[in-house]
């Protein structure tokens, strides 16, 4: 069964759509942590971190310079931001679909809760 991302993928369901391209997508999250919190997601279907494998360092890669290219964007890089991908339950992953969360716009807490 799909997951909520590829229906966003496929455009079933709607989503904020802030950038594109033949291997990625990027939206705002619905329930957002700080003032600028998009997700990065592959249009492969990976489902955890524990399953890219060697064939993926390019999209992985690809999925931080588009991270970059946002955060330019929405005029953090210079207060800062912060990336994230969550693995399994521990990590606190609850889409199985493989993304990165670009986090900023305020002062972010470390440690994580
Ligand atoms: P995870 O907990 O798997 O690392 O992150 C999943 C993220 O997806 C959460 O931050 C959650 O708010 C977001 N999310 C869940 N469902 C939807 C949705 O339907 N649309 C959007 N835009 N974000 C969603």
């Amino acid at each position: 069964m799909d997951t909520i991302f590829q229906k966003i993928i496929k455009r079933e369901i709607p989503a904020d759509i802030v950038y594109e391209d033949k291997d990625i997508i990027a939206f705002n999250d619905i329930n957002p942590q700080a003032p600028i919190h998009i997700l990065i997601v592959p249009k492969k279907i990976i489902e955890t971190l524990n399953d890219i494998n060697e064939n993926d360092e390019k999209l992985i890669g690809r999925m931080f310079t588009v991270a970059k290219f946002l955060a330019k964007k929405n005029n953090i890089s210079e207060t800062g931001y912060r990336t994230i991908f969550n693995c399994n339950d521990d990590g606190g992953q609850t889409v199985y679909h493989i993304h990165l969360h670009l986090l900023g716009g305020r002062a972010l807490n470390w440690p994580p809760g």
